[in-house]
């Protein structure tokens, strides 16, 4: 028996057998002895793998050439020259035939030597070329690990899975009827993956060091979501441990769940909202079983993460199922939210030095007014049909809102042009998840219909801090000062301007921080169905003047250390 530790992300326990997920990041292909009889298979497969990366790569320098000129497109090309290199070729087969490795683990250790030679070298033109060969050599690994490894779509017995990392849309694609635990050795407790685990209730545990070399393949291993807990061989009494936690997690969540037909009002009759975040359509089930008063977010982008680009029509269908599914309880449809880790090859978002500060979210939106409007005539129509709000994500000016306003004029007028009905009138409004933004909020507030407070993205871009990366997870504090502050200036400039104030990033969730939103006046909880009641009982069991002494002591302390000091001593 033997135990890792990481960060507990997503609640629950799971015992099941690993199942090691290698991506095609160089550190986790694995070495597999071949005999030399098969040294002329690994060749082929090199080969076709170099095919396919070809026609990638001809794409995309077709695309650079139309969209961004001959400069980007000479990129491409040289990638084209890397990949039908001689040289390079010679090389891999002689290897193959000396080391009796799989070819994914020559082509990683060529790559290794390159980036190491070239990253010394004196001429900075030619440090720069360490990124291409990296380019090109993940381009083939892709390939070559696409056809040996497993689809999670079609995983056929219950796993915990382990991977180094898992992008939003593995995510999506997977069995996650039978993904039962998730271990990664990367994330942190607001990334993608985590929020997505919380959402579809899967017990996991991100940040372990090591995972895919300490565990193995097919063995059992116990996760403890709440304990961020990994437990590798676990002995009976082990087992027995999960099982009890497990029966004590489900009756708690029952007892919760006693509250879903009771409103989220404090003792002395503030009634405030308490909705759920979703990602799928098929989540809308578990928002009416927890009890919530509407979707507060729909990250619509993962609709576009499962492998297909939806058309307006599959949009419009996704959307009217949510609205009406929803029986007349509000829903807020956030435009898409791609970039950042989120990544879209297919709508030609593409790799970016700095994904978290590029071309994301609105920023792409507005330079692909066609997508946009795809999306927007599809939200305008399906809105007929029930309570909707359009929100738009990462604002960071002014201006940005009333570009994205006028594109929606535009969607609406095509609609109506069209003959089709579509929403007449219905409440706009932002994310505030820009420190810009929560800074000139009073401004914003003009020409917004309502906030909501994205205080994962808040945060990292506050603190300066990958919301993804376990080695700096330390630095994503929703009590820290600076973020407090601004939560509670966006507050009070949207209550000045008479519009209303959501939060739907994480913060939201923790029922302590509850209690300080709702004294500093917010109006709308936003977060993953599960944690709805929770919130709600947080909220029932106060008083309003109560909810405003804890906020006022808060926003005086100097730490978040003191300030979660302050309310664990308060609120227990
Ligand atoms: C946020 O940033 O807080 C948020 C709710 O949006 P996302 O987590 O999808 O970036
Ligand atoms: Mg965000």
């Amino acid at each position: 028996m033997n135990e890792l530790n990481g960060i507990p992300a997503s609640p629950g326990v799971a015992v099941a057998r690993a199942f090691l997920f290698a991506t095609e990041d160089g550190s986790s292909v694995p070495v597999r002895a071949i005999l030399p009889s098969e040294a002329a298979y690994e060749w082929a497969r090199f080969l076709t793998a170099v095919g396919k990366a070809r026609v990638d790569v001809t794409a995309l320098r077709d695309k650079a050439r139309i969209e961004a000129g001959e400069d980007q497109a000479a990129i491409f090309e040289s990638h084209l020259l890397m990949l039908d290199d001689p040289d390079l070729h010679e090389r891999i087969e002689a290897s193959l035939g000396k080391t009796l490795v799989n070819v994914e683990r020559i082509v990683v250790d060529i790559e290794r030597e390159f980036a190491d030679k070239l990253g010394q070298a004196e001429d900075p033109s030619l440090r720069e070329r360490v990124a291409d060969i990296q380019d090109v050599s993940r381009r083939i690994l892709g390939h070559l690990l696409e056809r040996e490894r497993p689809s999670l779509a079609s995983l056929a017995e219950d796993v915990v899975l382990v991977a180094r990392d898992l992008m939003p849309s593995d995510m999506i694609s997977m069995n996650r009827a039978r993904v039962k635990g998730i271990v990664t050795e990367s994330g942190g407790r607001t990334s993608h993956v985590a929020i997505l685990a919380r959402a579809f209730e899967i017990p996991a545990v991100l940040g372990v060091v090591g995972a895919l070399s300490k565990l193995r393949q097919a063995s059992v291993i116990a996760v403890d979501g709440d304990l961020g807990l990994v437990i590798c061989d676990p002995d009976e009494a082990a087992i027995e441990r999960s099982n009890a936690a497990r029966s004590a997690a489900a009756l708690r969540q029952h007892d919760l769940d006693s509250l879903r037909d009771l409103p989220a009002c404090t003792t002395d009759g503030l009634r405030v909202l308490v909705k759920a975040n979703i990602e799928v359509p098929e989540e809308a089930e578990a928002v009416l079983a927890h009890g919530a008063d509407g979707i507060g977010l729909f990250r619509s982008e993962f609709l576009f993460l499962g492998g297909h680009v939806p058309d307006e029509e599959e949009q419009f269908v996704a959307y009217k199922r949510v609205i009406e599914s929803m029986k007349g309880r509000p829903v807020t449809i956030r435009t898409l939210d791609i970039g950042g880790d989120k990544v879209l090859p297919e709508l030609g978002a593409q790799d970016e030095k700095n994904p978290l500060l590029g071309w994301r979210a609105i920023r792409f939106c507005l330079s692909r007014e066609d997508i946009f409007k795809i999306q927007l005539r599809a939200i305008l129509r399906a809105a007929v049909f029930g309570e909707t709000r359009i929100m738009f994500p990462m604002i960071a000016t002014a201006d940005e809102l009333e570009r994205a306003l006028a594109v929606v004029d535009a969607a609406r007028a095509e609609c109506l042009e069209r003959g089709q009905k579509a929403a007449l009138d219905l409440p706009i409004g932002i994310m505030i998840e820009i420190p810009s933004a929560a800074m000139a909020s009073d401004i914003l507030a003009r020409r917004a219909d309502f906030f909501s407070i994205g205080t994962n993205d808040l945060i990292q871009y506050t603190m300066a801090v990958d919301r993804g990366n376990e080695k700096v997870s330390y630095l994503h504090e929703p009590y820290h000062p600076a973020v407090l502050r601004l939560v509670q200036k966006t507050i009070d400039n949207g209550k000045a301007a008479g519009i209303p104030v959501g939060m739907c990033g994480e913060m939201a969730a923790d029922p302590a921080s509850a209690i300080v939103l709702l004294g500093l006046g917010l109006d709308e909880f936003s977060m993953s169905s599960a944690a709805v009641p929770a919130v709600k009982r947080a909220i029932r069991s106060t008083t309003l003047s109560e909810a405003k002494a804890v906020a006022g002591a808060v926003m005086a302390l100097s730490s978040s250390a003191e300030v979660a000091a302050y309310l664990s001593s308060r609120l227990t």
